[in-house]
């Protein structure tokens, strides 16, 4: 099984890429499955059809003043255009569909009634936490006036506090995702492996898996995100559920390093096994 469990396209914000192209270029690749994993984040971003209207933040990109449109994906028409794809491509290769929840511990119920609405269409949820209090962690507006250790101290908790009151999703996506935009270097683990074992531990009991994200190769990463040293624990407390994802917002990046995971996940984790899923259920593949 050769699949890429973490992409974005036309659909997310931050993404003009067709989804058509993502599915041409991924079956170029000889990928056996991909699932679309478009961004929902209650809380700075509204439903396209919010009767209070879409969220236009202004913002300085490449020296240009612009205006950035801060919307959520257009259901309907996802699931719809996912529905549409799956068929004309049924031959070439398997597509499922899932989204991205940004979620954190005061946006839980509108996540709720999302999963509410679309459940029967939904195959993947990524929990993600990219934002605590709507405050951002790729513009610094988190991170700003903490020092590493209350920031990182924060973050985690806010993840062990949000998966205990959310629990429709699959895999924990870019568990130490601080590492991305953490502009005071490395973090040592060792600082927050407590929290990150009753994190992996509940997510275990709960039957939730952990991503390995591969945009860390495209940030420069040292490390796999989440590291070696989580993957790890996720493993030794008896974690079983792994998927793989590139987090391609364009072609370009699409099942990018998803083989380099793969190694890694055998010959430096130990473990032999990925999944994709189907209606939520995890299926298990030897890699
Ligand atoms: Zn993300
Ligand atoms: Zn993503």
């Amino acid at each position: 099984m050769y699949a890429d469990y973490h992409l974005h396209c036309e659909y997310s914000d931050d993404s003009n890429e067709p989804m058509e192209n993502q599915i041409r270029q991924a079956i170029a690749s000889d990928l056996d499955e991909m699932c679309f994993t478009d961004h929902v984040d209650y809380g700075i971003k509204r439903d396209w059809d919010d009767p209070e209207g879409i969220i236009i933040r202004h913002a300085v990109e490449h020296g240009k003043e612009v205006d950035l449109v801060l919307a959520n994906v257009n259901y309907p028409k996802y699931f719809a255009a996912l529905n549409m794809y799956q068929k004309k491509y049924a031959s070439s290769i398997s597509i499922k569909k899932g989204l991205e929840f940004g979620i954190q511990s005061i946006t839980v119920d509108a996540y709720e009634k999302l999963y509410a609405s679309y459940q029967d269409d939904l195959d993947f949820v990524l929990f993600s936490m990219h934002q605590v209090n709507n405050l951002e962690f790729w513009t610094q507006d988190f991170q700003k006036g903490k020092i590493q250790k209350e920031y990182n101290d924060e973050y985690y908790k806010e993840i062990y506090q949000t998966m205990q009151m959310f629990h429709h999703y699959s895999c924990l996506t870019h568990l130490d995702l601080l590492a991305r935009y953490d502009e005071n270097g490395i973090y040592p683990f060792e600082n927050e492996k407590d929290i990150i074992a009753e994190i992996l531990k509940y997510a275990i009991r709960d039957g939730k898996g952990i991503e390995i994200n591969t945009s860390s190769w495209k940030y420069g990463l040292k490390d796999t995100q989440p590291s070696r040293a989580i993957l790890k624990l996720y493993k030794d407390l008896g974690g079983k559920i792994i998927t793989v994802g590139s987090d391609a917002h364009e072609t370009k990046y699409l099942a990018s390093h998803i083989k380099d995971a793969y190694a890694i996940l055998k010959n430096e984790i130990g473990i032999n096994e990925i999944c994709t899923f189907d209606h939520m259920q995890p299926i298990f593949h030897k890699i």
